[in-house]
Order: structure tokens, then sequence, then C-alpha cells
């Protein structure tokens, strides 16, 4: 053979090599997309399902990619306000007895100060949920004679037993402190007129609350807070403006405190736990407003100096590092979820292309069937008690029975993933969280296996 045969034989030879190659890692991925399949059907999903579903999710990659910078961002946000403040490994360790110089909870309150761009914090076990954390910060910062004011419609439900709007014992109401509500215009947008006549001399407080809760409202943009708390602000100066900031975490780049807030509160079993936190809340904000509140947590005199973090700072520390991601996750969960009803007819909240502004998700099943099943898909795509089958049931402080699907580590965490709905018109049900994005799709393909199994949709 001439050297250009050789050459040529030698060209031919490597490119059918190359395409040997080429095959057996089109096989295997194919091979690795099949076991992952067949994993899905070991946990119940059919086929059916799972195409449907993976058509949906592929058509979202856009999406996700935003919400992953999102996360990208934030994760950054997080990482830089614990090396600013020299979190160190003595801070991981707790304090017992009075917890005098708890070292470890100062540089966290200093993190999540800096996190949420806020003159000060108060992050502690001893607030023991979203309620408590919402209730300590007004009942610290008001006083009798005062009045508080929400300019964005009904709050959530525990705090109408916190304001007196139901009377209740303990309530603002019975401390002589008054309150006033200008609800949202019928098409979401904020009543400008009406808020400010209804600003007075006595209003020392206004609350906003940042996500829709249990109502068909949208979820307030932090950008839409913001105008808001301008307008209120020209109107008096010194009102301080409160954001209930429960779901809302991480979802976007900024924060309330960003555009004005001078305090924002939450619980530690949602968005900035990152699902570890076991217990908890948080209030964030104007240095005179926290310590308010931590006169109140505590006791006059004492304030922020004492509270034993015991052995729990680690979770709260961890838990912070990882909420952007698991926030993100929980957020691609509520999308899917909104994108796989939409297209089989139903109404949901947000819609499937709307923005995000926290991470709940409403559909209306218009069936009392529909809610059930959805909460069984829930269930059983739990890492705990998914053996277990949710029913209705009669809850105290609600006007009709109430289905609940949740098998989290930590008990009540609606950051794990989630559902709940109450059995009445318009049968909507509410879920929300996933500590990982595949988790939460997986549970969104349960609800669906589980609707179609019941017979109320066809694929
Ligand atoms: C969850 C929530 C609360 C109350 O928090 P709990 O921890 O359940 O007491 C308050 N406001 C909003 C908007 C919430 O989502």
């Amino acid at each position: 053979m001439c050297s250009v045969d050789k050459r040529f034989a030698y060209a031919s030879e490597q490119r059918s090599k190359i395409w040997r190659e080429i095959e057996i890692i089109m096989k295997t991925t194919k091979d690795e997309n099949r076991i992952t399949q067949d994993m899905y059907q070991e946990l119940g999903i059919s086929d059916k399902v799972y195409r449907f579903s993976k058509d949906i999710l592929n058509s979202l990659k856009a999406r996700f990619d935003e919400i992953d910078q999102t996360a990208e961002y934030n994760q950054l946000k997080v990482l830089k306000a614990m090396q600013d403040n020299k979190v160190s490994e003595a801070c991981l360790s707790g304090t017992t007895g009075y917890g005098y110089n708890d070292l470890g909870r100062e540089t966290l309150e200093a993190v999540y100060a800096s996190v949420f761009h806020a003159e000060d914090a108060l992050v502690r076990p001893q607030i023991t949920c979203g309620t408590h954390a919402l209730a300590l910060a007004l009942m610290s910062n008001l006083r009798p004679g005062d009045e508080l004011l929400s300019p964005v419609g009904k709050p959530y439900d525990t705090l109408e037993e916190v304001i007196g709007i139901r009377p209740s014992r303990g309530s603002l109401a019975e401390y002589g402190i008054s309150y006033r509500q200008v609800d949202l215009l019928a098409d979401g947008s904020f009543d400008y007129d009406n808020i400010q006549k209804a600003v007075s001399e006595k209003t020392k407080l206004v609350t906003i609350q940042r996500s829709k809760g249990y109502q068909t409202r949208p979820t307030l943009s932090v950008a839409g807070i913001g105008e808001l708390i301008a307008l209120i602000k020209k109107i008096k100066p010194d009102v301080i403006c409160m954001v209930d900031n429960c779901y809302g975490e991480f979802v976007e780049r900024i924060e309330p405190t960003d555009v004005g807030a001078d305090m924002v509160v939450g619980s530690l079993i949602k968005n900035p736990g990152g699902g570890l936190a076991p217990i908890g809340g948080y209030i964030a904000g104007r240095k005179d407003c926290v310590e308010n509140a931590a006169y109140r947590l505590t006791s006059p005199g004492l304030g922020k100096e004492v509270g034993a973090s015991l052995g729990i700072l680690r979770d709260f520390y961890h838990g912070l590092f990882l909420a952007p991601t698991v926030t993100a996750g929980a957020l691609k969960g509520a999308i899917f979820a909104a994108n796989i009803y939409e297209k089989l007819g139903f109404k949901v909240v947000p819609d499937s292309t709307e923005s995000r502004h926290d991470i709940i998700q409403a559909v209306e099943f218009g069936s009392a069937e529909g809610v059930i099943a959805f909460c069984r898909g829930i269930q059983a795509a739990a890492p705990v008690d998914s053996f277990v089958t949710p029913e209705p049931w009669d809850m105290p402080g609600y006007d009709s029975q109430v289905i609940m699907a949740a098998g989290a580590f930590v008990s009540g965490s609606s950051i794990e993933l989630s559902a709940d709905g109450p059995i009445k018109p318009p049968y909507a049900v509410y879920f929300q969280g996933g500590l990982t994005c595949e988790h939460a799709q997986f549970g969104i393909m349960k609800t669906l296996q589980s609707v179609v199994d019941a017979g109320i949709v066809q694929i």
C-alpha cells in the first residue's frame, strides 16, 4: 500500500472506532434513562404519567434556568454574610443556662442582619413559630392607644386572634390597640385613596403580608411592597412598616428590607431554615424595632443578652446556607404543578407563566375528591409516613373539614413537601415545599398519578 492508502485506512479505522464509542455512549445514556424510568415505575408512576410529566418538565428549562440564577445570587449573598461576620467553628456549638455572651447566637443574628441588609436581627429557637414571631413584633412595637393598619386586606388566619379581629385572650385589642384594614382592589392593586384616608395620627404600625396565604389575591412582589411603603411613608414618615415575609425569603434577589421595610418577620421552618432548622423564627430590621422585640421576648432589661442557644445553632447556620437552593427547588416544584394542572384544565394560582413571589401553589379542583386525591399523592411521595392515608378532619379554628398531607423530617415544616386544602368550594388545594427539586417533582408526579387513578382526569 502506498502511504496515502495507509493513511486512508488508518483514518477510516479511527472513524469507525469513534462511531463504536458513540454507539456505546448512546446506548448507556438510553439505559440510564430507562433505569430512572424503571425506578419511577417501582415508586408507582405509570409510563403515561411519566411521559406527560417529562414533556412538561422539558418545556420549563428556560424558566428553571432563571430560578437557578436567582439561587446563585442568593447563595453568594448568604455566603458573603457568613464570611463578613466571621462565622467560625466556635459559633456552631451552643450555650446553656442564661446564655450570656453566646458567640454563635450573636454572630447568627449579625448574619441575618447582613442577609436582609438590616441594622439588627433577632433569630431564636425561643420564637416558636411564624405566628409567634409576628405577634412578638407587633406586641413589642405597639402601645395602648396605637392603631395597626393592614393595607393589603385580611391577614393570615392565625393573626386574627393576635390582633383581636376574632376575640381572643391576650390579643392586641385587649391591650387597647385598635386595628384597621383596607382591602386590595378587585384587580389585586393597592387602594391608595382609602389607604390615604385610613392613616391617622394613631397609626403606629403598618403590616404588609407578602404571601397570599390561603387567599386568592396575588402574592406581592418586593417591588410592589416598595411602592406601597413609599406611599405610606409619604403620608406618615414615622410609621413602622412591617412585612410578614413567610414563604417569600430568597424567591427574589431582594427582600422587603431592601425597599424600605422597617421589619421583616418569618418562620425558620419555612424558607430561611432550609429544611434543617427544627424550630424558630426571626425578626430583622431597624435596631430599635428589633430591640423592642427582644425586650418582649425575654424581659425588659435583659433583651438580646439572654437566651441560651442550646445545641441548635449548627442547624440554623447549615439551613440558612442551603436555603437559597432549597427555595429554588420548591419554586420549581410549584411551577411544574401549575403547568401540569393548568394543562389538564384546572384553575391554578399563580398560573403557569406568571412570575413568582412565594413558593405556594394553589390548584382549584372544584371537587372534594380532587383535593383528597392530590393530598394522598403528596403523602405517598413523602420520605416519612408515606404509608399513611390522610383523611379530612374537623381541625380547630376552621369552619370546614381540612385535609393535610405531610411526611416531613421536621413536624409541620412547610418548606418540606406538603399540601392542605379545606373541604369547601372552590375545593382548592395549597401545595408547597420540597427539600430538593427532584423530590418536589416526584411529589407532583405522585399527585397526578393519584388524580388519574381516582378517575378525576384522563391523560
Ligand atoms: C405560615 C405563615 C404564618 C404563620 O406561621 P406559623 O409558623 O404557621 O405560625 C403567617 N403568615 C404567613 C403568610 C404564613 O405563610
